[in-house]
């Protein structure tokens, strides 16, 4: 839990801070009160542990509501891991498993977090070699057999490609054309007078007119993909209203309501969110746990008729390839599966761009791609990174840039002309679908639905 990165953070910030602050208190208590050494070194530490609790609090509150000791449990300084660092996490992580399976070998719940920590590591490990130009797969067959031939194990059956899965209209849709999907539903229905103090997703059972509204609004703007109301819809996030009882009707109305108002005209996108909690080793919740409720969500929004499901604004890789995975074991809706990235191309846990998208394609998702947090130039930015031999299908949906403040609500500032330019950028490289996240409305879809037609431009080109 406590990793040596975890000490090189927060004792590293300790020392250097408390040495500048001490040399700053010892001249003003010591030299000029006249105080004596060791009671103002004493003095001096509970000074800065008071600014360090503050400023602490303060920061992590902000990103770990939550849980405030979460952030604890994952080092956040950035470095770039060698082979030899990475060798010896493992190694480390190793050992930290087999000390855990020995003290309780017959619960596997005890040393779960272990085990998630040295298949994250091994991950890591793997995706090293391979920027490496390494041939990992060779080596592993090679090994696989040898094992097999010790009667080690037994091999799985070979996973065939698309076995038995329904032809999708959206799938064949999108190999010849560009979709362009609709804009924000929760900064729109906030825009309306929907107080921040209103459960969103409640008006598909509350207020199933108003949603039916915006879904229309944005069919008439030239959306082809419309995504249902239920973003936030999962039991962690409708608990704290009191309505982690209702999950199942929210989503399944969010659904029909979006049906209703597409009438067979575009595709109904099952949105589902970030659990909006922190999975382990980040956080708390356990991978069954995530595994549940988001279980829960998919399987009423594909009760509820949706076309695909969405999966957007994923914090972190681990989170989107457990929620990838739901999708996979419930039903053979197509799969889009979008993560949020800061401008250095990393989710907030370090994942790149390129590795998760790499590595979600392979598990089962048709599209994959990024929203909200950036706005459009951003995006931009961080798909030109992205090697060109990459043959999935990308779904990009910027915010109309970042929030600014005003008067208790958040102001989006970029204009719909501008977000028409961006994108034709944004389709000129090569992306498949491209729609808006917070702050974009009607206006923003309108503009895009002149330049987002036609085939998909050949990534390579
Ligand atoms: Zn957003």
């Amino acid at each position: 839990m406590f990793s040596k990165e975890w000490f090189f953070y927060v004792f590293g910030r300790w020392v250097v801070i408390s040495g500048i602050a001490g040399a700053i208190v010892q001249y003003l208590f010591t030299d000029t009160l006249g105080l004596k050494t060791i009671p103002a070194f004493l003095l001096n530490q509970f000074c800065l542990a008071c600014v360090f609790w503050y400023v602490d609090r303060l920061i992590f509150k902000k990103h770990f509501s939550e849980n405030l000791l979460s952030f604890f449990h994952f080092p956040r300084i950035k470095t770039t891991y060698g082979l030899k660092e990475q060798f010896d996490k493992v190694s480390q992580e190793y050992e930290d498993l087999k000390f855990k399976i020995t003290q309780s070998p017959d619960k596997p719940q005890a040393w779960l977090n272990e085990f998630v920590d040295l298949e994250h590591t091994v991950e890591m490990m793997e995706r090293l070699l391979r920027e490496r130009n390494i041939d990992i797969d060779r080596e592993y067959d090679r090994v696989a057999k040898e094992n097999l031939k010790k009667g080690y194990y037994f091999p799985r059956a070979k996973e065939k490609k698309s076995t038995g899965r329904k032809p999708s209209r959206f799938l064949e849709t999108l190999e010849k054309e560009i979709l362009l999907c609709d804009g924000a539903m929760g900064t729109y229905l906030r825009s309306k007078g929907f107080g921040a103090d209103v459960c969103l997703e409640a008006l598909n059972l509350e207020k199933p007119g108003v949603v039916k509204g915006i879904h229309a609004e944005y069919i008439e703007a030239g959306a082809r993909i419309i995504e249902t109301n239920t973003f936030e819809a999962n039991r962690f996030k409708l608990e704290k209203y009191g309505l982690a009882g209702k999950v199942r009707q929210i989503n399944i109305m969010g659904a029909r309501i979006a049906k209703e108002a597409s009438a067979g005209r575009v595709f109904v996108a099952g949105s589902v969110g970030n659990l909006g909690r922190l999975i382990s080793p980040y956080g708390e919740v356990s991978l069954v746990d995530a595994h549940d409720v988001f279980s829960e969500q998919i399987r009423s929004l594909a009760e509820g008729g949706a076309d695909i499901i969405l999966l957007e604004t994923m914090t972190s890789f681990l989170e989107a390839k457990e929620v990838v995975l739901v999708c996979k074991e419930i039903s053979d809706l197509p799969i889009i599966c979008q993560l949020t990235f800061t401008d250095e191309g990393v989710t907030l846990y370090g994942d790149r761009l390129a590795d998760c998208f790499y590595e979600l394609e392979k598990l089962g998702a048709d599209v994959v791609g990024l929203n909200c947090s950036l706005g459009p130039r951003m995006m931009i930015k961080l798909l030109k990174s992205l090697p060109p031999h990459f043959k999935g299908k990308i779904s990009v949906q910027p915010n109309a840039d970042l929030p600014r403040y005003k008067d208790g609500s958040s102001e989006y500032s970029i204009d719909p002309q501008y977000f028409m330019q961006c994108a034709q950028d944004i389709k000129d490289l090569g992306v498949n679908i491209i729609g808006g996240c917070c702050g974009t409305t009607p206006a923003h879809i309108r503009e895009m639905a002149k330049v987002v037609v036609g085939p998909p431009k050949n990534r390579e080109q």
